[in-house]
């Protein structure tokens, strides 16, 4: 049977297509793009909570130089992961991640899992990290979805979504995106993480600007199409 193709159906496709094709151009060589071993996309992703990508580069390097093993991390004296987190801030995550390398050498036989209901279980693992470890180190098709996703996709679909009925909105609109493993659930949540970094942000919509603009509602707007 053909696939149905609506209005709204080919302008994901469209979105999907676009952003992507800006990502493979435009999206920052990161060291943790670099891997897919997901101690290290773990250790990532507890830094970038609260610390800008800028000042998470250099600690991230000194931090793996350090405890280059989740089973090294798990064996370090408290003292000496929180003196190497020193200058990061929010200290909290380094208890939490020091907890988790515990419990993952403890009772997954070193191995960080794959399962987002997994993840979500271990110290300091939101539903965010827990989706953004399958999907950055697994490529498991499923959505990531921080402030910065949850802002593009709020104004590229859902203007109008708020409160809980609105997070759960966004994030089906992005689980719709992933549907499949693979590389391209990897490149697609990267890429809409990307957007909301650099073009889509916080402070300005760079709707003039954004590779997006024709499938997104508000930069449609700002086009004076709607
Ligand atoms: S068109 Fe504007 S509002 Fe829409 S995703 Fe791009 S920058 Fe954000």
């Amino acid at each position: 049977m053909p696939r149905l193709s609506t209005p709204r159906v080919e302008r994901r496709r469209r979105f999907r297509a676009k952003l992507v094709r800006w990502f493979r151009r435009h999206g920052r060589d990161l060291p943790w793009r670099r891997t897919r071993d997901p101690y290290r996309v773990l250790v990532s992703e507890m830094m970038l909570q609260q610390t800008q990508v800028g000042r998470v580069v250099d600690f991230y390097a000194r931090f793996l130089g350090q405890f280059p093993t989740i089973e090294a991390l798990a064996a370090a004296p408290p003292a000496r992961v929180r003196e190497a987190w020193a200058g990061l801030g929010y200290y909290r995550r380094a208890a939490d991640l020091h907890r988790l390398a515990r419990v993952v050498t403890a009772d997954h036989g070193g191995a960080i899992p794959a399962d987002p209901d997994v993840l979500v279980r271990l110290p300091g693992v939101g539903p965010y990290t827990a989706g953004a470890v399958a999907s950055f180190a697994y490529e498991r098709a499923a959505p990531a979805v921080d402030t910065n996703v949850a802002r593009v996709l709020r104004r590229a679909f859902h203007p109008r979504a708020a409160g809980a009925a609105g997070d759960r909105r966004l994030r089906d609109t992005a689980a719709g995106f992933v549907r499949r493993s693979g590389p391209s659930a990897w490149t697609f949540n990267q890429a809409l993480m990307e957007l909301g970094a650099l073009v889509c942000t916080a402070r300005v919509a760079r709707c003039g600007s954004c590779p997006v603009r024709r499938e997104c509602v508000t930069g449609m707007r700002d086009r004076g199409e709607r």
